[in-house]
């Protein structure tokens, strides 16, 4: 099989309802989806939805590397996986939201042509799978309102943004569990928020509301502080922005700095690099979750048939979808609450009206 046309374009999304942030309010988000077509037929589609301050890319420098891929791409056999790769790696570094929009497109290939959705095609035999729901960082009253909200629609594992201040932090964990009660599993994301001592501090609190895990309370690149606040925590400890790519899986497995990682495909360039992270955390006995970024329907869904192909990846973070309004990117998935039944078409199952 060849690769013998790329197309790629920016496209914009809506949240449903705007999303507040400690920063503003966000009205939606870009991407960058891509279309790739084959010698037989088959059409595969992939996407990068690059953040600037976690992914060092954007959705500009997204477009010129696709370019130049596009043009050392054509001709290739997209079901070699490792040579594609090789060959985007030997042109640029880091990147790895563009690398992950190629990757998803050519793993929608491989399974389309071996006739499998993509879970059953990386392995996997089970298409259910639950994910939590993001509460953006506000006043502790209205967190709660807002998960309150969400568990009505069935949502039945929560991630609280915090981060800012350890006071407010432990307001508003003890706020949300006031109101949503014993029964709904707690996450919290510091996202870098917190320095060693502070997260040492309310770790207490957290257990009391009882959280289920404290995911990035630390800078990004404080390998040795959250080590530290591993060591010091009965929680789980789970590093997002301090791993990207498989070297980080293995620096940080090495050091046992951490309980687990949130995986993410734009984070590391897609699913390729993505099996590695949750191999390297498989035989470290650590765990693996998957996240996401604003993306839309291509790259969530893969992200999901990638966590159904994988046991140990034990927690879902892919809630971006759940927000967004679009109808001309459909299938991949029917969803209960957080509750995702993957769809049995072949590749991620999605499908898109124009491109
Ligand atoms: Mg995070």
């Amino acid at each position: 099989m060849e690769i013998t046309d790329i197309q790629f374009k920016k496209t914009s999304f809506r949240f449903t309802e705007p999303v507040h942030v400690a920063f503003g309010t966000i009205e939606g988000y870009e991407t960058m989806i891509i279309r790739i077509d084959t010698d037989n037929g088959i059409t595969g589609y992939g996407e990068a939805g690059p953040l600037g301050f976690v992914t060092g890319d954007n959705l500009d420098t997204c477009m010129i590397i696709a370019a130049e891929y596009k043009k050392a791409l054509i001709g290739e056999n997209p079901l070699a996986i490792e040579r594609i790769h090789k060959r985007m790696d030997e042109m640029y570094n880091y990147n790895t939201s563009v690398k992950a929009a190629f990757d998803i497109a050519c793993y929608d290939i491989a399974a389309k042509n071996a006739g499998l959705p993509l879970y059953r095609y990386l392995g996997g035999d089970d298409p259910h799978i639950e994910s939590d729901m993001t509460i953006s960082m506000n006043e502790p009253e209205k967190m709660a309102a807002d998960s309150l909200k969400w568990v009505k629609q069935g949502f039945r594992i929560l991630k609280l943004k915090l981060g800012d201040d350890i006071v407010l932090d432990s307001e508003r964990v003890t706020a949300v569990r006031q109101a949503v009660g014993k029964d709904i599993i707690l996450r919290i994301d510091a996202n870098q928020g917190w320095k060693v001592k502070e997260a040492v501090a309310i770790e207490p609190v957290l257990r009391k509301n009882h959280v289920e895990i404290i995911e990035q309370p630390v800078k990004a690149r404080d390998i040795m502080g959250l080590k530290e606040v591993k060591e010091a925590s009965v929680l789980p400890v789970i590093a997002d922005e301090s791993i990207h790519i498989p070297e980080d899986a293995s620096l940080l497995a090495g050091l046992r700095a951490c309980d687990g990682f949130n995986i993410k495909l734009m984070k590391c360039g897609g699913i390729f690099p993505a099996l590695k992270i949750n191999a390297i955390a498989e035989a470290s006995h650590l765990s693996a979750m998957i996240g996401c970024m604003g993306e839309s329907i291509i790259a969530n869904a893969a992200g999901m048939h990638l966590a159904a192909a994988r046991r140990n990846i034990s927690r879902i973070d892919l809630d971006v979808t759940f927000m967004t309004s679009c109808d001309w990117i459909t299938g991949g998935f029917t969803a209960e609450g957080g509750r995702i039944l993957l769809s049995e078409e072949p590749g991620i199952g999605i499908h898109i009206d124009h491109f």
